[in-house]
């Protein structure tokens, strides 16, 4: 068992605490929560007491892509279209090992950075072997790519294949999902395909959408540098006259999906945000990313407005340089409870976790950090947590 105490203890779920504790069983569940002197300290239970810090839920990153972590400022293309093509020669020149040991520099910064839970798409499978062999927490997108129709089985098989290879790491603590990357990397039929294999086997699925003007341009005119390059590889692209969101409404794919995590959800107007909502979507939203590559600020507020579930990601550390995701609610504009509330129980809702993790309350599972106490509020340059503990387990500090 392992008890620990702060000088604020936030659930989050209920009012915070002033000198409080936490109480965690065996299973790695939170057995109490409440003032320090009403939570037992049985004997043989392991006691950390932080006078001055504050205890909060663990943080879950809703978007990453943890297999980059070794590619951390190397690339200094500005025009999007040519920073996801620098992105793709860099891996293509990468070894296995290399995918392995970034994967686990990326999770060891997760968990430095407080965070508990990550939803990480990938391509290589390293992002979620290493949180298998860690013990840690989160689901794992396979990607796959595919603009070319004719090719759209060869695709599909190989991301069967590889979701045979990765499926027994699933565990209570780890999803397996897909990731149809993007709609100027992904052809109609495949995003069909890919849709009736993820709801037959029940997988999660997550999705870049709207996130560039140029791929706004390549949906709706069939023009500018995507269209380029896929005519340059033969390609045929058709203008579809209607923004990302309403492209993949009209596939049928966004409708037929179950709550699919759409990240970034820049280049949207409100009948593109009400489509996500009736679709049930969740929204990871990236705001130093989205800043970053120039893309625009996503309209946080009108999200909210209209009950979309949205949780706040890092992204990769090649486009923000590191994975602090506190620095992601400072950006966002977020403050106080809001900000806690946001990176913690909303993330966890967006991820559909929010019954297991995302507060502290009884029965759910022990996934929390703690941070010094003039942190809370006011983001430090570096948001490194003092302890990060995973279903009751320590794994950081
Ligand atoms: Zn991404």
């Amino acid at each position: 068992m392992l008890r620990i105490s702060a000088g604020s203890v936030h659930p989050v779920t209920a009012p915070s605490i002033a000198d409080g504790a936490v109480l965690v069983d065996e299973r790695g569940k939170i057995a109490a929560v409440g003032p320090a002197a009403t939570v037992a300290a049985p004997a043989g239970a392991r006691q950390l007491e932080f006078p001055d810090g504050t205890l909060v839920p663990g943080l879950v990153n809703c978007h990453t892509h943890l297999e980059l972590t070794h590619l951390a400022g190397r690339n200094r293309e500005t025009a999007f279209a040519r920073w996801i093509r620098e992105i793709r020669a860099m891996k293509d020149a990468a070894t296995p090992e290399q995918f392995s040991r970034s994967a686990e520099q990326g999770v060891r910064a997760a968990w430095a950075a407080g965070v508990t839970c990550v939803a990480d798409t990938g391509s290589t499978g390293a992002p979620l072997e290493a949180l298998a062999r860690l013990g840690g927490r989160g689901i794992y997108y396979q990607e796959v790519f595919g603009p070319d129709p004719a090719k759209c089985g060869e695709s599909l098989a190989e991301l069967r294949q590889a979701v045979g290879r990765l499926g027994p790491l699933a565990s209570r603590h780890l999803r397996l999902g897909v990731s149809p990357h993007a709609p100027y990397t992904v052809s109609d039929a495949l995003y069909r395909a890919v849709t009736d294999y993820a709801l037959r086997e029940g997988l999660p699925v997550a999705v870049h959408l709207a996130e560039s003007r140029e791929e706004s341009e390549f949906v709706r005119d069939g023009t500018g540098p995507f269209a380029d390059a896929l005519q340059a590889r033969g390609i045929t692209v058709e203008a579809r006259h209607c923004s990302p969101v309403q492209y993949l409404g009209r596939l049928g794919v966004l409708e037929r999906a179950t709550g699919w995590l759409c990240i970034h959800c820049v280049q949207v107007d409100e009948a593109d945000i009400a489509s996500l909502r009736d679709a049930g979507a969740a929204v990871a939203h990236c705001p130093r990313s989205n800043r970053v590559h120039g893309h625009g600020t996503a309209p946080l507020a009108a999200f909210r407005r209209a009950g979309l579930r949205v949780g706040l990601g890092t992204d990769s550390v090649v486009s923000v340089g590191d994975a602090d995701l506190r620095a992601e609610a400072d950006a966002a504009g977020l403050v106080d409870e809001d900000a806690l509330r946001t990176l913690t129980i909303e993330g966890a809702r967006a991820l559909g976790l929010d019954s297991e993790i995302g507060s502290l309350d009884v029965g759910k599972d022990a996934d929390l950090a703690v941070f010094s106490s003039t942190n809370l509020h006011q983001p430090p340059p570096s948001s490194t947590a003092l302890l990060t503990v995973v279903a009751g387990r320590v794994v950081h500090g």
